[in-house]
């Protein structure tokens, strides 16, 4: 039996295993003992059809505490996100397992303005719940309940707020969108058609019964990549099941890779405005080539959805996201989006009157490796700090030891970190071509088995 999975993105585990209603009340329950009794939580869903129960049963850890509900239906995360900043919510429980294949289900967690939990709020959630200190409230003093339909509407106005729909309109660009039948389904039609696309939406139907597996990325993809082609389309865009990432497919039905939806969010956004990027630590070094460009910073902050929003906050930046195909527009609301995504490569497109692939290869491009090792947790401080000592003597070499450790050299980077959930570091580089990457990460990984050994 898998595990539960509890980490900083929320709860997540087997529907009828690990993850039952019994599970989904108690962490309910436990966020709602975090927050004041008597405010208001939002909950909405994505598509799944484990959905309505669990949603039900956090609805009652919620409302058993008084806790008001809000019920936003099937909404994408960023919608759910929007309305619970836009209705001025104490936080938010999302009934999904993001990118997890259909037989799992889980909640994600917003705090007031939408935002991600920060590591400490999962942690806190976690022990409340383990330790089942839950803050039920008397018979006259139970939460009431009211459902909200608009989330879905104020996403897509907010994000066309962010752009020149009718520059886009004009374009009349044909976009095929896979939403894997996941929450994207609802909302992403809606923006497309005030962008003034001709859509060939598949895997459209909202029915949670996932096409292929819902992670975006290039092995899910090939009938994306198939209909691309097939319809002569400019663009596309494949959404995860809570349509917080997203993957790009280019005109010739090219995988262009989650690592490009920042990559060329940030170079649209760049081309009209100068400010920072916020991004992770394991996030590609594209996006520092395209900043540089452009004389703007980026800004590079621990893995986490909440760092790179604190860091957004902190230094004031204008856009902000992570690798795996998420991008933060501030100004729609602090949590990755697809629909603010698909807004900005359609925006680019129109503007710079090129096709996406000539967009895409005027971004440096890159070789990423990555593996995975089973280490004690006992032995990562030893690994990062012998790590250190064996790039110190170049000259050429950068530190950055927030989460982990990225060493960023004038041919490439390497990064590694201990999981937040399992006994395992990452190991991450990336670097102009495969000899070096490779290279990169094979002498952490000597330096990781000698450390254990
Ligand atoms: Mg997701």
């Amino acid at each position: 039996m898998d595990r539960l999975m509890a980490g900083v993105s929320g709860v997540r585990g087997v529907v009828g295993e690990t993850m039952t209603p019994q599970v989904a009340c108690q962490f309910a329950s436990a966020f709602a003992s975090m927050l004041d009794s008597g405010v208001t939580v939002t909950i909405g869903r994505d598509t799944r059809p484990s959905g309505p129960a669990l949603r039900n049963a956090s609805a009652a850890g919620l409302l058993a505490s008084g806790v008001n509900v809000v019920d936003l239906g099937v909404v994408s995360t960023p919608g759910a996100a929007l309305m619970t900043a836009k209705i001025g919510a104490a936080g938010g429980v999302v009934i999904t397992a993001s990118h997890n294949p259909g037989r799992y289900n889980g909640l994600k967690f917003l705090r007031s303005g939408g935002e991600a939990l920060r590591g400490e709020q999962a942690l806190e959630l976690k022990r409340v719940r383990q330790r089942g200190e839950f803050a039920y409230v008397r018979w006259d003093r139970q939460g009431t309940e009211t459902a909200n339909d608009r989330a879905n509407h104020e996403h897509v106005r907010a994000v066309c707020d962010r752009c020149d729909a009718e520059a886009v309109a004009r374009r009349k660009f044909t976009v095929v969108l896979d939403s894997v039948n996941g929450a994207g389904c609802l909302e992403t039609p809606m923006l497309l058609e005030r962008l003034g696309c001709n859509l060939v939406h598949i895997n459209a139907e909202p029915s949670g019964i996932f096409a292929h597996e819902p992670e975006p990325v290039e092995s899910n993809l090939s009938e994306l990549c198939r209909a691309v082609r097939r319809c002569g389309a400019a663009a596309g865009f494949a959404q995860d099941a809570d349509a917080d990432r997203l993957a790009i497919v280019d005109e010739n039905g090219r995988f262009v890779g989650e690592e490009y939806t920042l990559a060329l969010s940030a170079a649209f956004v760049l081309s009209g405005r100068k400010g920072a990027i916020a991004t992770n630590l394991s996030t590609s070094r594209m996006v520092d080539d395209i900043a540089a460009r452009a004389g703007c910073r980026v800004v590079r902050a621990p893995t986490g959805e909440a760092n790179v929003v604190e860091a957004m906050k902190r230094e004031n930046c204008i856009l902000g996201g992570e690798g795996g195909g998420g991008v933060i527009e501030p100004e729609v609301v602090y949590v990755r989006d697809s629909l603010v995504g698909i807004a900005y490569v359609l925006q680019y497109l129109a503007q710079s009157g090129k096709p996406l692939s000539r967009l895409v290869d005027e971004i440096p491009r890159y070789v990423v490796k990555k593996i995975r090792m089973p280490v004690a947790a006992g032995d990562v401080p030893e690994i990062l700090a012998r790590s250190r000592e064996a790039f110190a003597a170049q000259a050429d070499a950068r530190f950055n030891d927030s989460d982990g450790l990225r060493v960023d050299l004038t041919d490439g980077w390497v990064c590694v970190r201990p999981s937040n959930t399992e006994p395992i570091i990452r190991i991450i580089a990336e670097a102009k071509d495969e000899d070096t990457a490779s290279g990169l990460v094979e002498k952490v990984r000597k330096i990781a088995e000698d450390a254990t050994g």
